[in-house]
């Protein structure tokens, strides 16, 4: 059993809208959209954030960055897209299981 949120959803125990899944990771809207598309890519195995990294998860997060933008053309951001990525108490992480934000299609609320 695990407490994290994100892997819940991950393993189908809480409901989202996922709309994008591999063998890397998993693409999910945010409950709380700060834009018109407002997503949420995590990797499939939990890692906490950035911090939680080492020099073998290189090929992951290379390959789930690669994804981002398939993932964000295919829900319209053609003209691009934010992409943030909060890491501990100092970058405002709320939910610890590493996570993409992918932004954009208007105006952003809410978001700094
Ligand atoms: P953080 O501040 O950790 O970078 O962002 C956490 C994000 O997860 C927030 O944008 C928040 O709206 C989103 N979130 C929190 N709980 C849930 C949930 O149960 N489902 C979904 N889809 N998103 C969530
Ligand atoms: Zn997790």
């Amino acid at each position: 059993m695990t407490d994290c949120l994100f892997c819940k959803i991950r393993d189908g125990e809480i409901p989202a809208d996922i709309i994008y899944k591999d063998d890397d990771c998993l693409a999910f809207r945010d409950i709380n959209p700060k834009a018109p598309v407002h997503f949420l890519v995590i990797p499939r195995r939990h890692i906490e954030n950035l911090f939680d990294t080492t020099p073998s998860d290189e090929g992951l997060l290379g390959r789930i960055q690669l994804k981002i933008p398939q993932i964000a053309k295919e829900q319209g951001l053609d003209s691009g897209f934010r992409t943030v990525l909060n890491t501990g108490p100092g970058g405002h992480q709320e939910v610890y299981h590493m996570h993409y934000h992918v932004l954009g299609g208007g105006p952003f609320t809410g978001f700094n």
